[in-house]
């Protein structure tokens, strides 16, 4: 296809997907403003992936933009309006439209200081990437694409609009953001840009920890978080943001006694990746962050033993620890902290379990101590074997299918001794005119045995199964 055709298509797309930007078009319109598809939404239609959000950018201003959505909107909110952006919500999309952006950094605050301008072209140079640098005008359909970005979206590369030098200068947030595509999109990055962020990284540290952490759970979210992880390490954004994670990178000790921690890693978060894939789970942060600390502590833990081994006592131990305030830097909520730390701690704990020697209270404990996340303790156990002896790994997945089976036999065991009988003491007490005694709890588990063979019974069969056993037992009730 030409490029032109190309572009075309994409118009005709997103046109024909979203009526919504069409509706939102002619009310921009009726007051006086220009409205353009850009951004995120541009490149994905462009991909043949468009999702249900989408950016919009506008000569209008904030205010005005607000105006004009308010009581169209099902839901307006203004959270991002200081940086430009209005958002709306309309038949269960996202809707973002922010206002044409002018030059307004001064490379120094943690936040992007905004100003605001005129024009579609000084707006799309201020864009991190080409490919996220087009436009379609939605009153003229006209395509704008100042910067090659769709060619840059054929080649599968990311570049900046400008130098990245400048680029980055103005938001260090885009080299995250860079590797956020990386692993999002499958893009590469252009050697230009991979050397900007080698150059620049450190800049990354003004940025605020709530958005550095939004781009790091998109790369953690995204279908290929390796390479995206991988330009992280090797550009030296990790050192500032996850310093743990280039940190084990392990020189390997002559006798090769163990891997490389840090390759191990990402290993173990592709695999509890392929995992939720086949369980058919959405993409997981907890687990993937889980997958990917699982090791952190093994650096500090390290020890060469005399006969020439390597150990890493309690790593579990450490690195929970290592993962929790680490976390917590990032400001991720409570409950991802608690669990992700949680996991860290509790994926040593199956290589314990040897042939199936745990006795049933051992499995409990597992059980209880993963709460919530144990479908994520499996996967992350099941993950954490990357060694290349196909025998061993067999084995290992054995062993743990052993023990799903036998916390799910505990499991049902455990159901059965809640299974009440369908009348309680005082009930059977009274049918019966019984005072409390012996008696009364014979009734009650042949009510009970009953229940376990047929399922529950209504309230009229099993009283007539009460008067049964009576009958049989010599017991005479009451007037009926
Ligand atoms: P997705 O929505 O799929 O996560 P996106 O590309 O739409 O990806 P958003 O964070 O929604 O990413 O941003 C929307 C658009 O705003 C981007 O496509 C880009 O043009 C622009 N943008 C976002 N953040 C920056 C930034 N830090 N610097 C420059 N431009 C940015
Ligand atoms: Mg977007």
């Amino acid at each position: 296809m030409n490029e032109l055709a190309a572009k075309r298509n994409a118009v005709a797309e997103l046109m024909r997907i979203s009526p919504l930007a069409d509706e939102l078009a002619g009310l921009f319109a009726r007051a006086g403003h220009r409205l353009y598809l850009v951004g995120g939404s541009v490149r994905d239609a462009l991909l043949g992936r468009l999702s249900a959000d989408l950016d919009f950018t506008t000569d209008a201003r904030p205010g005005e933009v607000l105006k004009i959505v308010s009581g169209w909107g099902d839901g307006v909110w203004e959270t991002g309006i200081e940086f430009g952006t209005v958002g709306v919500t309309k038949r269960g999309a996202t809707l973002e439209i922010t206002t044409f952006r002018a030059d307004s950094y001064d490379r120094v605050g943690r936040n992007p200081e905004v100003t605001f301008g005129d024009t579609i072209e000084g707006d799309l140079l201020r864009r991190d990437f080409t490919v996220n640098a087009m436009a379609i005008d939605l009153s003229t359909k006209q395509f704008a694409d100042p910067h090659g970005g769709l060619a840059a979206v054929r080649a599968r590369v990311l570049d900046t609009p400008a130098t990245p030098q400048e680029s980055f200068a103005d938001d260090p947030l885009r080299m995250l953001r860079a590797a956020r595509f990386v692993s999002q999109l499958g893009f590469s990055p252009a050697p230009r840009v991979v050397a900007a962020m080698t150059e620049m990284a450190g800049e990354l540290s003004r940025i605020t920890a709530e958005r550095v952490q939004a781009e790091l759970s998109k790369l953690l979210l995204g279908p290929r978080p390796r390479p995206g992880l991988e330009l992280m390490v090797d550009t030296g954004l990790a050192d500032i943001v996850l310093p743990e994670v280039p940190g084990m990178r392990l020189a390997i000790d002559e006798h090769h006694q163990h891997k490389d921690v840090y390759q191990h890693s990402l290993t173990v978060l592709e695999q509890a990746i392929a995992l939720e894939r086949r369980d058919g789970w959405e993409p997981d942060i907890v687990l993937r962050l889980a997958a990917l600390l699982h090791d952190i502590g093994k650096p500090d833990t390290r020890r060469l033993e005399p006969g020439g081994g390597v150990s890493f006592h309690h790593h579990e131990v450490v690195g929970a620890k290592m993962a929790r305030k680490r976390l917590r830097a990032l400001k991720y909520p409570k409950q991802v902290i608690e669990d992700v730390g949680q996991l860290v701690f509790l994926h040593l704990r199956f290589h314990g379990y040897g042939r199936g020697e745990w006795t049933d209270s051992a499995v409990r404990r597992y059980v209880t101590d993963a709460g919530e996340s144990l479908e994520r303790l499996h996967k992350l156990v099941r993950a954490d074997c990357t060694t290349r002896n196909k025998r061993k790994a067999a084995t290992l997945q054995r062993t743990y299918d052993d023990l799903e089976e036998r916390i799910a036999r505990i499991a049902v065991e455990e159901d059965l001794a809640k299974v009440r009988p369908d009348l309680d003491g005082n009930e059977i007490m009274k049918l019966l005119g019984l005072p409390p005694g012996p008696l009364v709890g014979k009734a009650w588990r042949h009510l009970k045995e009953i229940r376990l063979d047929r399922g529950p019974l209504t309230h009229d069969e099993a009283v007539e199964e009460l008067y049964r056993w009576a009958e049989a037992n010599g017991v005479e009730p009451p007037e009926r």
